[in-house]
C-alpha cells in the first residue's frame, strides 16, 4: 500500500513542489493537504495548486482532519505553525517532516521534546547535494584546521523571512563542530563600521537577499597564499521536495525519535 502523505502549507512555494513530488512516486499518495484559515486556496482541489492531475483531495484549513487521514505529515511553513502541526500529531504518533527554518532556541528545544513522543524528521535542507556537501565540509575542516579562516556566503529569494538561512547555520555547525568550537560563541553575523582585524577562530557569516535566488551556498576556507571554495547551488525547488518527500517515505517506518538526511541516505 502506498504511504499515505499530508502536505501542511500545500499553497506556499515549496508546499505546491511538494505535491508534485508525491504524486511522482508509485509508493506514495496524497491523502491530505491543509494551509492556513482565510487563504485563497482553501476549498480548492489540490491538483490546481500543482499543476498535476486531480487525486480528489480538497485543500482544507483544518489540521486535525489531515492528520486523521495520514501516516506523515510534510511541513514547510513558520516555526510556530511546525510546532502547531506537531501537537496535532503527537496523540496519534503520527510522523512529521519539517522544513520549515528559522526556529529560535526555545522553539528548538519544543520540538526536540515532542521527539521523545513520535518519528520528526528535521532538516534545514533536504537536497541530497547539501546533505553531502556537509560530510565535505566536515572533512574539509578537518584537514585544514585552524590556518585558514572560515566564512559562509548565503544568497536566497526576496521573500525570505529568516537569516542567516538554516543551511547556513548548519554548514557553520558542522565546521565548528569538526574544528572544536561552538558555533554560538564563535559566529559573527555580518560586519560594520570600525571591526578592527578578524579574529582568530571565528566563522562568519554574509546573507544575501535579491530576485528569485532558490538557494547558494559557499564556505570558503582562506589561509596564506590560497583558498578553498565549496559551493552548492540549487536551481530547483524541486530537489527539496523530492527531498523531503524520500525522507517522509522512510520516515514512516521509524520509531519515535528526531532523524535527517543523513539517516535517510543512510551516511551515519
Ligand atoms: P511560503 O511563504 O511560500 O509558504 C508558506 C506556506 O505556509 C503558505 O502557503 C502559508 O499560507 C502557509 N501557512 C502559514 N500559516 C499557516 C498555518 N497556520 N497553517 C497552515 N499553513 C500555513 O514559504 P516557502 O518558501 O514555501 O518556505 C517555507 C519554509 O520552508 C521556510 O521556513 C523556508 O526557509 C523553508 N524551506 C526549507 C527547505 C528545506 O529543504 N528544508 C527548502 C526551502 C524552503
Amino acid at each position: 500500500m502506498p504511504i499515505k502523505l499530508a502536505v501542511n502549507g500545500a499553497a506556499g512555494r515549496m508546499g505546491r513542489q511538494l505535491l508534485g513530488a508525491i504524486s511522482e512516486r508509485p509508493d506514495a499518495t496524497l491523502s491530505g493537504a491543509s494551509d492556513a484559515p482565510g487563504q485563497a486556496s482553501i476549498g480548492v482541489d489540490a491538483s490546481v495548486l500543482s499543476g498535476g492531475n486531480s487525486t480528489g483531495v480538497v485543500v482544507e484549513d483544518n489540521l486535525s482532519n489531515i492528520v486523521k487521514s495520514s501516516q506523515v505529515i510534510v511541513d514547510f511553513t513558520a516555526p510556530k505553525v511546525s510546532l502547531a502541526v506537531l501537537e496535532a500529531a503527537v496523540d496519534t504518533n503520527t510522523a512529521v517532516v519539517i522544513g520549515t527554518t528559522g526556529f529560535d532556541p526555545e522553539q528548538l528545544e519544543q520540538l526536540h521534546s515532542y521527539a521523545r513522543r513520535m518519528p520528526i524528521m528535521f532538516a534545514p535542507n533536504y537536497s541530497v547535494g547539501v546533505t553531502v556537501t556537509l560530510d565535505l565540509l566536515a572533512k574539509a575542516a578537518r584537514a585544514l584546521g585552524d590556518d585558514y579562516d572560515v566564512e559562509i556566503i548565503e544568497a536566497h529569494h526576496r521573500h525570505k523571512v529568516d537569516a542567516p538561512s538554516g543551511t547556513a547555520i548548519k554548514m557553520g555547525e558542522v565546521v565548528a563542530d569538526a574544528l572544536g568550537r561552538d558555533l554560538a560563541t564563535c559566529a559573527i553575523y555580518g560586519r560594520q563600521g570600525i571591526t578592527g582585524e578578524r579574529e582568530t577562530k571565528t566563522i562568519g557569516f554574509e546573507t544575501i537577499r535579491a530576485g528569485d535566488i532558490i538557494g547558494d551556498h559557499t564556505v570558503l576556507f582562506a589561509g596564506n597564499g590560497e583558498r578553498i571554495e565549496i559551493t552548492h547551488k540549487a536551481t530547483d525547488r524541486m530537489t527539496f521536495a523530492r527531498g523531503a518527500i524520500r525522507a517522509a517515505v522512510w520516515l514512516s517506518t521509524q520509531p519515535a525519535g528526531i532523524y535527517d538526511m543523513r539517516n535517510v541516505l543512510g551516511l551515519d
